[in-house]
Formats: C-alpha cells, sequence, structure tokens
C-alpha cells in the first residue's frame, strides 16, 4: 500500500521516520529534521523541506552524505550489498549488465573521478523522465562530469542526490507525475525532426519554415487535435493555433504558449515547454467533459529565435501587429528569401495582416518557459516566479589606438585598443554586479589584423546590457559609456559604437503575477521571484495585453541552447498542476 501525505503528517515522529527511510543513502537525519516542519501540503514541499535541511548542514555533512553512495557498477554492486534502493536503480539503468570492456571502462572513471574530487560520482540513473537512462547515457554524462570544476560537481552530486531522493519519494508515495511524462513524451517525439546536418549528428535543430520545421507544425496540430481543442490552425506565418471554446460562445479567451523553432544543436526543452503544458491542461479538461467560462488558446509560435532570418520573434510579431514586410525580402544562407520559403510552404503571406490579435478579445498573456539560468537550480526550487523580462541595448564598437611595435613601445607610450577595452569589460562586470539583478557581457572582442609583437591599433567588441526595469538599464548603459569615455580620453585612443538593438523591459502585470504565485503556493511550491535575463514571446505580447511568466528549473546547472537542456517530469509536471492552478483561479474569477 502507498503511503499517504495525511499518514506521514499524523505518525509519531519514529514511526513518520520509518515511512521515509532509505531515501538518502544511509543518512536518516535529513528526513528526521525536515520531519519537524510537518504537516506538509504536498510532496513537492517535504523535498524541498530536505533539500533545505542538507543546504542548511554545511559542506562536511554534505560531502560526508556524497561519500556513502556507492560507487556506479563498482564493487558493492559486484559484491550485492548496495541498499535495495540502489540496487533497484543500477539494475533498471542496466548496470548490472555491463559487458567487460563498459564495465572496465566505468571502473576507470571511477578511479579517475575519485582521484580528481576525493567522492563518488553520483548520477540519478533513473533519469529526468523517472524511467532510467540508457547505458550510453550514464557513460556520456560521466565522461563529460570527470572534468567538471569540484565545486560544481560538489553541487551536481547533491542535486543528483535529491532527485534520487525525489524519485525514491514517488516509489513510496505511488506518485507518478503522469502529466509531466506525457509533456516530457511529446517534447522527445517532437525533437525527432531536425534540419538537414543537424538530424544525421542526432543534434537538434529545427528553423523557420524548413522540412522539420513544418513536420514539426503538422505534429502539434494532431496532439492538438487529440487533446480534443475545438479549432485547430496552422496560420499565415506557421503558427500552430488551437482553440478550445468556452462553456458559452462570446466569452474572452486566455492567450498562451510559446516557441517551437529552435537554436541550431539546441535543447528540446526552450519554447516547446510552454506549449505542451496547456496542452495537457487541456487534454485533462476535454477528457474530463469541462469547459471554463472563459476560451483557451495555445500558439505554438513559428519563429522566435531568429535563425533562418534575421527576424526574431516573428510568430508573436504577427500577433501584435508587428510583422514588418521588408523581413519577407530578407535571404537565408542560401538566398532563400522568407517570402519564398513562405510560399514554398503554402503559407499565405497576404494574410498576415490579419493576424493581429484584438487585446479587448482576450484576458491576458501567460508564458511557461524553461528557466535556460542556475538560478532554481540551486535553490533547489522547480518553479519560479518572473517578475519582468529584462529590457536589454546591444552595441557592436571598436576602439581605435596605435598599433606599434611590442618590443620598442615602452609601456607609458602606448595607445593600446585592446587594453582599452579590456578595462572597459571588467568594469561593465564590476558595474553590473552592484545592481545585483543586471547584467552585462562582452561576448564578441576582436583585435584585427592581430598579432603577436604589435601593440593592438584596433579591438571590435559588444556590449550586451540587461536590467529588470528600464530606468535600471539605462542607469548601467550611462555607466558604462561615460566610463568608455573616459578610458578612451585617459588612453589616448578612441572609439566608435553603435546601437543594435533596444528592448523595453517587461514587467509582469501583477493580477497575473499574482495568479502565478497562488498556484505555486497552493503546490507547496517556496516563492522565488525572479527577472528574466532572456527575451522572450511574452515580451512581445506585453505590448498589447497584461502578461506574467512562470519558469520551470533547467537540469545541468540550467544549460539551455544546448543539447544537456533538461528539466524533470516531476517539473514539469508542478507546471502543468500550476497552468491548472491558473485556470481554475480565472474561472472562480469570472
Ligand atoms: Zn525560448
Amino acid at each position: 500500500m502507498p503511503l499517504t501525505l495525511d499518514q506521514l503528517n499524523a505518525a509519531p515522529l519514529p514511526e513518520a521516520l520509518q515511512m521515509l527511510d532509505g531515501l538518502y543513502e544511509h543518512s536518516p537525519w535529513i528526513a528526521e529534521r525536515a520531519l519537524a516542519q510537518r504537516p506538509f501540503a504536498s510532496l513537492a514541499q517535504l523535498k524541498h523541506a530536505m533539500t533545505r535541511v542538507l543546504d542548511e548542514a554545511g559542506v562536511e555533512p554534505q560531502l560526508a552524505l556524497i561519500r556513502a553512495h556507492p560507487e556506479l557498477a563498482g564493487k558493492a554492486m559486484v559484491s550485492q550489498t548496495l541498499t535495495a534502493e540502489s540496487t533497484n536503480e543500477q539494475t533498471k539503468a542496466g548496470l548490472t549488465n555491463c559487458t567487460p570492456e563498459e564495465f572496465a571502462h566505468i571502473q576507470q572513471l571511477n578511479a579517475d573521478y575519485n582521484a580528481r574530487f576525493g567522492f563518488p560520482f553520483i548520477l540519478a540513473v533513473r533519469g529526468p523522465r523517472g524511467t532510467g537512462l540508457t547505458k550510453a547515457q550514464i557513460i556520456e554524462a560521466f565522461e563529460r562530469r570527470v572534468h567538471g570544476h569540484p565545486d560544481f560537481e560538489r553541487a551536481e552530486c547533491l542535486r543528483n542526490i535529491h532527485r534520487i531522493a525525489e524519485i525514491r519519494l514517488n516509489d513510496k508515495f505511488g506518485f507518478e507525475p503522469v502529466d509531466g511524462q506525457r509533456v516530457w513524451d511529446w517534447q522527445e517525439t517532437l525533437a525527432q525532426h531536425s534540419d538537414p546536418g543537424y538530424a544525421e549528428k542526432g543534434q537538434l535543430t529545427v528553423t523557420y519554415l524548413t522540412d522539420a520545421h513544418r513536420a514539426c507544425a503538422l505534429a502539434l496540430s494532431h496532439w492538438m487535435k487529440d487533446c480534443g481543442f475545438d479549432e485547430i490552425q496552422i496560420d499565415a506565418v506557421g503558427n500552430v493555433v488551437g482553440r478550445y471554446h468556452p462553456a458559452a460562445p462570446g466569452a474572452k479567451y486566455l492567450l498562451t504558449g510559446s516557441h517551437y523553432d529552435t537554436v541550431r544543436n539546441g535543447g528540446k526543452y526552450d519554447g516547446r515547454l510552454g506549449i505542451f503544458v496547456p496542452m495537457a491542461c487541456v487534454q485533462k479538461m476535454h477528457a474530463a467533459g469541462r469547459r471554463l467560462p472563459f476560451g483557451i488558446e495555445v500558439v505554438a509560435f513559428a519563429e522566435e529565435e531568429g535563425q533562418r532570418y534575421k527576424a526574431t520573434f516573428l510568430g508573436s510579431g504577427a500577433l501584435t501587429g508587428h510583422f514588418k514586410a521588408a523581413w519577407l525580402d530578407q535571404k537565408d544562407a542560401d538566398g532563400v528569401t522568407m517570402r519564398e520559403a513562405m510560399q514554398h510552404a503554402g503559407l499565405n503571406v497576404e494574410d498576415i495582416p490579419k493576424l493581429q490579435r484584438d487585446p479587448a478579445q482576450y484576458l491576458g498573456f501567460i508564458e511557461v518557459h524553461i528557466e535556460q539560468g542556475p538560478v532554481l537550480g540551486e535553490l533547489n526550487l522547480p518553479l519560479g516566479i518572473v517578475t519582468s523580462i529584462n529590457g536589454s541595448v546591444r552595441y557592436v564598437g571598436e576602439v581605435m589606438g596605435m598599433a606599434s611595435h611590442a618590443g620598442t613601445t615602452p609601456m607609458d607610450r602606448r595607445r593600446d585598443a585592446a587594453c582599452a577595452v579590456a578595462e572597459l569589460m571588467l568594469y561593465a562586470e564590476q558595474r553590473a554586479a552592484q545592481d545585483g539583478d543586471s547584467v552585462a557581457t562582452v561576448g564578441m572582442l576582436q583585435v584585427p589584423n592581430g598579432s603577436i609583437n604589435v601593440v593592438p591599433g584596433a579591438c571590435r567588441f559588444s556590449l550586451d546590457l540587461r536590467a529588470p526595469t528600464d530606468a535600471q538599464r539605462d542607469a548601467l548603459v550611462r555607466d558604462v559609456l561615460t566610463k568608455l569615455h573616459d578610458i578612451c580620453q585617459r588612453r589616448g585612443v578612441r572609439h566608435q559604437l553603435e546601437e543594435t538593438m533596444r528592448a523595453a523591459a517587461a514587467p509582469s502585470d501583477p493580477a497575473w503575477q499574482a495568479r502565478w504565485e497562488s498556484a505555486c503556493t497552493a503546490l507547496g511550491v517556496p516563492l522565488h521571484r525572479m527577472p528574466s535575463g532572456a527575451g522572450h514571446d511574452a515580451m512581445k505580447l506585453h505590448e498589447i495585453m497584461p502578461q506574467a511568466m512562470l519558469f520551470v528549473r533547467g537540469e545541468n546547472s540550467g544549460i539551455s541552447h544546448n543539447p544537456l537542456e533538461s528539466t524533470t517530469a516531476d517539473d514539469m509536471d508542478l507546471a502543468v498542476q500550476a497552468f491548472d492552478h491558473v485556470l481554475q483561479q480565472l474561472a472562480q474569477d469570472s
């Protein structure tokens, strides 16, 4: 019989402790301290409480916990002295069934890893879906992580230990994150479509209106039909739009969704998670024969990343009336214009202006998105509340000094352009850090025609500055540009700077943000409010209606625009429950 939370909350401590036995390898003290915080409203709350106990315990107990774990496919497995939980997990991953070569390879990795870090390699072998990583995936992760930084690896081991505990806890309570698994499976299936040149290498790349892109649109529209959406359409820019009708005609719609295009060699969840989470909600509602007092419109945006053409937010821009006719004449790397690509895809260019939405017909826009950063992972929180999408400004610039002989020019007589930019970079780093939540990046840096024995006469650079409000961003920009001016004056060099992009911050609408917050609270997930450093479709919709976003924790330190981008079925499941909760709140309010 699976346990229930009520039983756990009501049990005397020794019994409750018995119920949580074996969650953390040979370390019952973690569950014991967490139990002091009973009652728990949800498994998510209990899971987080245990992560807090370990966080607060400090480094030594953390290392002791890591060292209490068996090596993967290690001696304990061979001598059959693993805990029952570990045996089960390692068997499921096929680790008890290694070839002699694989076994020897894993032993070598174990030895290397241990020698380097002083603790064993820990991986939640049941993986993000909970049903088991393959042997190949495990070995791949091992080979990658053996080169990690010690601090990073310690944190990564702890995150994996929490994931192991999460799955063990689910097993005890007979909980399966079925909605999250469904969302996970959709994403895996959709990721089978990839552009030529990448597909062969097993990489995911879906750029605007390629065959893979159109296959995705088709798959999405079929799945929307299966979910029970009433109207499904691929619109004039390639957005897949599903509408689930309200209980009575004439009511407003909730607008939601995200993008299904990807960057080159990108992750499976960026954008797509925000399409599948509301789809899972509609599927459940349809299965239960339920309608809401408002309709739901889920849009899978065709283009957000600006990969094939230099037009970003093309999909959501079409809904806000910002599709620029001039974009149609842009050419891709093969010389195919956007107009040709659209005609080839059977899209009707003349209909694009009709896609503009009338805000009066909508309640607002919400978007679920993978965090694409490390913050939630470090806090052991599955969900985060977005307070604002950062405003940003980008520049490309060049400092012009004087090229001179590296051997004969004394230090006090140089006009070194690269040193001037280096000074600017360090200033920008420190100035952005001062704000706490501003960011500044010099992502491109080049000494044109530089040589090893020449003082750089020129240095080209880019500058990307972002902050949660326009005022904060503008203050950052002002200080950085003033500094650039001062540096150039002092060093006797000149500079030029071209602004290439400026986007206003998109603060979340307070009422909509509050709905995400009460959803998290209802799920027992502690609130964490954070700005979004990356741009999102919600930024475009912000121009015509209230919006608020929900972030979902990413695995692997939140890495994104990378194949390692990942999140768990459990976290996706919470996102579906949170979305569902927002729908219920709206239904009550209307
Ligand atoms: Zn995205």
